[in-house]
């Protein structure tokens, strides 16, 4: 969709041929509104499918998930006890259930199809399935998070509170709850990944690294947060080159830069939870010695650049690209010929609320919005306004 498009929509034409345009809404806005909710939306299901159960795909690289304590009551004793299910489930089987929403979790099998109550989306399971083994439970499946154990939001609270995932333990954490240096607060909002100071107590080698995470003090002048340098692990085109044309067999060479740890061997004592920078994972060593060391710490994750949250929802968002019913009826808008463009839009400041009802109905049913529809719907106005007291302004 180009900018041109939606520029005919809202464009000088639009004034001129109505003078009331500009107290009134356009329908720009009005798309341009439910583009914000879909975004926000899309940031949270991101690539999730909200029709099929993922519990045959296995555990999942990412997706959004829900605890249902409906259906297990006894993990709000017992964390070990909760069941995950995944978002189709939490339509589909678990509706007016009591759902925790957990945001997005990696390497998890949705649980429904492990419960008593029957997965509705695998009838072809025909017993209940034994518990997933490798799936990870911790005291968010039970509604509270963070060192305090509070819930989120937290109804004792008066101020407005801010909490962080960890890109490890994937709890949230209050900022003031977990060991960050002072002035972390501006680290928050620079910041592309934070693991909390438990986990940089538990993954020792992290520390090693602290030299590429966001310092507090330099946090003052934004300038100096983008000017950090990731020492990126891959070999570049130029390494790639030199190596091609070096006299020494490629493949020794190749394996003599594999054993060469890239580790750096960190000269400062690093204390509390760590903010990171943008493509920070790319600078983790990737020797035969480290990745053993991922290996046993179970975070092998961190390898990959598909598991981080930003990249789940850039996949999110790419899904609405080609699904949402803002470029739907910006796309519809756009095949309807100029002239009639107009006669929409002035029609639909007239008829703004009811056009809004009327695309929120698509976007509630997950309807595709379509060119006919949109004729269907002024044309539906038209008669209405035949028979309404005359309005001279829109007499033609
Ligand atoms: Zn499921
Ligand atoms: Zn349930
Ligand atoms: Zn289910
Ligand atoms: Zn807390
Ligand atoms: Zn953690
Ligand atoms: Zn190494």
């Amino acid at each position: 969709m180009s900018a041109a498009n939606s520029a005919s929509v809202n464009g000088a034409d639009v004034d001129e041929a109505n003078p009331l345009e500009q107290s009134t809404i356009t329908m720009l806005d009005v798309l341009e509104e439910e583009k914000e909710l879909e975004e926000e939306y899309a940031a949270v299901l991101g690539g999730s499918d909200e029709k099929e159960c993922t519990y045959a795909k296995g555990a999942i690289q990412r997706q959004a998930l829900y605890s249902c304590l409906t259906c297990c009551p006894e993990a709000r004793d017992d964390p070990k006890k909760s069941a995950g299910v995944c978002l189709a489930c939490s339509y589909k089987c678990h509706e007016n259930h009591e759902l925790i929403e957990l945001y997005t979790r990696r390497n998890f099998r949705c649980d429904c199809p492990t419960l008593e109550k029957r997965c509705a989306l695998n009838p072809q399971l025909e017993a209940m399935q034994p518990k997933n083994e490798n799936n990870l439970y911790n005291h968010n499946f039970q509604g509270v998070y963070c060192k305090c154990k509070r819930p989120y939001p937290d109804p004792e609270r008066t101020t407005e509170e801010t909490m962080l995932q960890c890109v490890i333990c994937e709890d949230w954490f209050h900022l003031q709850h977990m060991q960050a240096p002072e002035g972390s607060d501006k680290l928050s909002n620079a910041c592309s990944e934070m693991i909390c100071d438990c986990c940089m107590e538990r993954h020792e080698f992290l520390r090693d690294y602290s030299a590429l995470a966001l310092q507090p003090a330099a946090a003052a002048k934004e300038s100096e947060i983008e000017e950090v340098n990731v020492v990126d692990s891959q070999p570049t085109k130029n390494e790639q080159q030199s190596e091609q044309q070096s006299e020494q067999p490629a493949e020794k060479r190749l394996k003599l830069s594999d054993d060469a740890c890239r580790r750096p061997k960190s000269s400062k004592e690093h204390k509390g939870a760590a903010f990171w920078a943008n493509d920070w994972r790319k600078a983790l060593c990737r020797c035969d010695k480290c990745l053993e060391l991922y290996k046993e710490q179970s975070v092998e994750f961190l390898l990959d650049a598909e598991d981080s949250v930003e990249n789940y929802e850039k996949r999110g968002m790419k899904r609405i690209e080609e699904n949402s019913s803002y470029e739907q009826g910006i796309r519809a808008l756009a095949s309807i010929d100029r002239t009639k463009q107009i006669d929409v839009i002035t029609e639909y400041n007239r008829m703004g609320d009811k056009l809004k009802e009327f695309l929120q109905s698509f976007a509630a049913n997950k309807k595709v919005v379509t060119e006919d529809d949109i004729k269907r719907f002024f044309a539906g106005m038209r008669s209405e306004k035949s028979t309404a007291v005359s309005q001279p302004y829109f007499c033609r």
